[in-house]
């Protein structure tokens, strides 16, 4: 296998603080090597791609997708479309995360509750184009909970499948993983979405149907999110092993305390542009700041805010993009989430690019082992070439212009396009 070699790039490993000049090798499907500081790696036979000084860096990883939301104005209009549109809908939607430089995606609940799953099936079969995709359950949530939007003698579907008690979540847990999901998502608390019904910082859901879903998940090896803006909710999944803790909002000072003692088992999704663009973007669609205000959502901001900078500095894995595919927020502008993690959070732009690329790898591969998410020998060869540094300019990664070729799987995608201008590195 002759390979295909990168030169004259400027290399983000994936968790340093700067890039270095260099060449990479892939080979199959992996990057078989990273040229050491001036060392030349041997060409002969091999693809040589001159990257003319511009950035190679990991594939983006968003390991909060929903690929299936509509880009609908309310949570119960996110499924508001026959299943055969929705199908069509989630495909485009892989290809545009995958333009967009985006080659891992955890499916962080699906709003019908096979639409993930044939998606990623057909993604991996080779017969669409579309990053490695987990599959995401619907929300499982209780009666009056977040994405229950019925009333009596009214039934409204939404995103959602609603339970009450262990038995039921036991079942429908059950249910989802035989039909092949990867991830259940669960909502143990509120939103400022489902106003006036349930804030954020309540709970609803039981000691009792939290474990039954986590033990039936965890027998059998799948993984599990939790919608936890809640303080109890955050601490239910400290106790149940819950993985990825969505939004932590109304986290106290003992409870991020908690969190970072046990940091390498979770991972904290603020989903923050749910939160930045409701408030201060949405008025075009009826959500004035005022509204945002009145519901619930900019108290959810300021909180969310406050509580991410805490996290960040006890070193806590805060991981971007979460919650993409509101009108406000629409699917294919997922990279601007890097600018609110350096403005809203106080993240240094390499941070925001470490928890995009090598923090979200290891959150992607969870125990199975896989390597992703850094430019390092023996990792997966899913790579992106930037026409600038994202680190002086994290904005390139919201133009699809910029991104000169994307790899996944050692197969390009976008095969390289060459620098609008060459810069030696
Ligand atoms: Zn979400």
């Amino acid at each position: 296998m002759p390979g295909i070699l990168f030169t004259n790039a400027a290399i983000f490993e994936g968790s340093e603080n700067t890039l270095r000049p260099g060449e990479v090798v892939v080979e199959g499907n992996r990057i078989l090597s990273v040229a050491a500081p001036n060392e030349r790696l041997p060409r002969a036979g091999r693809e040589v791609i001159d990257c003319s000084g511009a950035t190679l860096m990991p594939g983006l990883i968003n390991t909060h997708s929903h690929l299936t939301y509509n880009n609908g104005t309310t949570v119960r209009e996110l499924t508001g479309m026959p299943v055969e549109e929705h199908v069509l809908f989630t495909m485009h939607n892989a290809k545009l995360a995958l333009d967009m430089g985006f080659t891992a995606l955890i499916g962080a609940a699906s709003a019908k509750p096979r639409l993930d799953i044939v998606i990623r099936n057909e993604i991996n079969a080779g017969k669409i184009p579309g990053p490695r995709l987990l599959a995401g359950s619907p929300e499982l949530t209780v009666t009056g909970g977040l994405a229950d939007d019925n009333q009596l003698n009214q039934q409204h579907p939404s995103i959602s499948i609603i339970c009450d008690g262990p038995h039921e979540f036991r079942k429908v847990t059950r249910m989802l993983i035989r039909e092949g999901v990867d991830l259940i998502k669960f909502n143990n608390s509120g939103d400022s979405f489902c106003f006036p019904r349930m804030a954020g910082f309540h709970n609803p859901m039981t000691d009792d149907e939290v474990k039954a879903i986590t033990e039936t998940a965890q027998n059998v090896g799948k993984r599990i999110a939790a919608h936890a803006h809640a303080d109890s909710s955050v601490r239910q999944c400290l106790k149940f092993g819950v993985e990825f803790i969505f939004h932590a909002t109304f986290a106290t000072d003992e409870t991020i305390e908690a969190l970072a003692a046990a940091r390498h088992k979770h991972y904290v999704s603020p989903a923050i542009a749910a939160r930045y663009n409701t408030t201060y973007e949405a008025a075009e669609w009826g959500i004035t700041t005022d509204v945002a205000e009145m519901i619930g959502n900019k108290r959810e901001l300021e909180e969310g805010i406050k509580v991410m900078r805490k996290m960040h500095s006890a070193g806590i894995k805060i991981l971007p993009f979460g919650d993409y595919g509101f009108a406000w927020l629409p699917h294919g502008t997922e990279s601007r989430d890097l600018e609110h993690f350096v403005n809203l959070f106080g993240f240094a732009p390499w941070e925001a690019l470490r928890a995009a690329t090598a923090y979200s790898g290891e959150a992607w591969a969870g125990d199975t082992g896989e390597k992703l998410g850094r430019v390092r020998e023996g990792y997966l060869a899913d790579l992106i070439v930037v026409d600038g540094n994202p680190l002086l300019d994290l904005s390139l990664l919201q133009d699809r212009h910029s991104l000169l070729a994307i790899m996944k799987d050692g197969v390009f995608h976008k095969r390289y396009q060459g620098r609008a201008v060459a810069e030696a590195c």
